[in-house]
């Protein structure tokens, strides 16, 4: 296996679940701890995302597992905890990328909040929420049981300020970064300083769950798309690979006195006023 980090970073043999491995941000994340020596357990709802994924990752090496599977049934996500400890013996790391928005809870331009359909909110409220709470349950128990681990939520500019047509998934957003706080002081309080829990706020990528709101199907750039660019000093969208260096680095020793932490990866937007 390949380690691309020096010794304080370095994350080689251990063993790390991605939740929504088959999308964009987690598969570069899954990715990019594999190239790091990491053995990961690849999951995502969507079972022909998860084959290619997992085809391209057995690329890297052969210590990959996919598993189709939905972050919203607790009870499979603890089966497959025990799955993992049977196979690797631990978990060291939880990447919970899966999430985003549904359609029907971002609202379009001519919508306003009371014509969302409150399935949709509780949907985009439900696969947020829970489905970054439930995988922390499932696999963090076996952390907690360790006495290490590491947890890596993903949270969204949307929590920092109102951005419109996105209530159900800024309100979601918001609830992980305080279950992050929350989870991070009760594992220190109760399990030791060796099980961690922060959070990344990324900026705006291109995923698959935003790209109808960001791109054109001519391929120019929404209205959305100029507005964020114009409250992004660096002027760009993030490159899907920029927010593996802030995994490892959370994930790794270097990171040891840092929990309960929300770090936006983001060219610069929450720093920035607009003017
Ligand atoms: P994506 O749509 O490419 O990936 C999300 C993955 O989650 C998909 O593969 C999907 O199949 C999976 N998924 C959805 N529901 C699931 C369920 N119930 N069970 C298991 N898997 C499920 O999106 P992305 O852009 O890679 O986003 C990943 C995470 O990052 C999301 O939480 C998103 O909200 C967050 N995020 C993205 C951006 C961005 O700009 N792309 C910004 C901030 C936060």
């Amino acid at each position: 296996m390949i380690n691309e980090g020096n010794s304080l970073f370095d994350l080689s043999g251990r063993v790390a679940v991605v939740t929504g491995a088959g999308g964009v941000l987690g598969g570069s994340i899954a990715a990019s701890l594999m190239r790091a020596g990491v053995k990961v357990v690849a999951t995502d709802i969507r079972q022909e995302n998860l084959d290619t994924r997992v085809a391209e990752l057995k690329h890297i090496h052969e210590d990959v597992i996919g598993v189709a599977g939905n972050v919203l049934d607790l009870e499979n996500l603890k089966e497959l905890a025990q799955t993992v400890k049977k196979q690797w013996g631990r978990i060291d790391i939880l990447v919970n990328c899966a999430g985003g928005n549904v359609p029907g809870a971002t609202l379009r331009e001519d919508q306003n909040v009371f014509d969302m359909k409150i399935e949709d909110w509780e949907k985009v409220t439900n696969l947020n929420t829970n489905g970054t709470v439930y995988p922390c349950l499932a696999f963090g128990e076996v952390m907690a049981e360790q006495g290490s681990g590491s947890i890596i939520n993903i949270s969204s500019m949307a929590t920092y300020s109102a951005i419109t047509r996105v209530p159900g998934y800024s309100v979601s957003k918001s609830g992980i970064n305080i279950f992050t706080q929350w989870l991070a002081t009760e594992m220190a309080l109760k399990f030791g300083e060796k099980v961690r829990v922060n959070a990344l706020a990324p900026g705006f990528f291109i995923g698959d769950q935003n790209r109808a709101v960001l791109i054109n199907p001519d391929g120019s750039y929404t209205e959305r798309s100029v507005k964020v660019l114009a409250r992004t000093p660096m002027n760009r969208f993030g490159d899907i690979s920029e927010l593996n260096g802030a995994v490892q680095f959370l994930c790794s020793d270097a990171a040891s006195f840092i929990t309960g932490v929300i770090l936006p990866v983001d060219g610069g937007f929450t720093a920035f006023s607009g003017v």
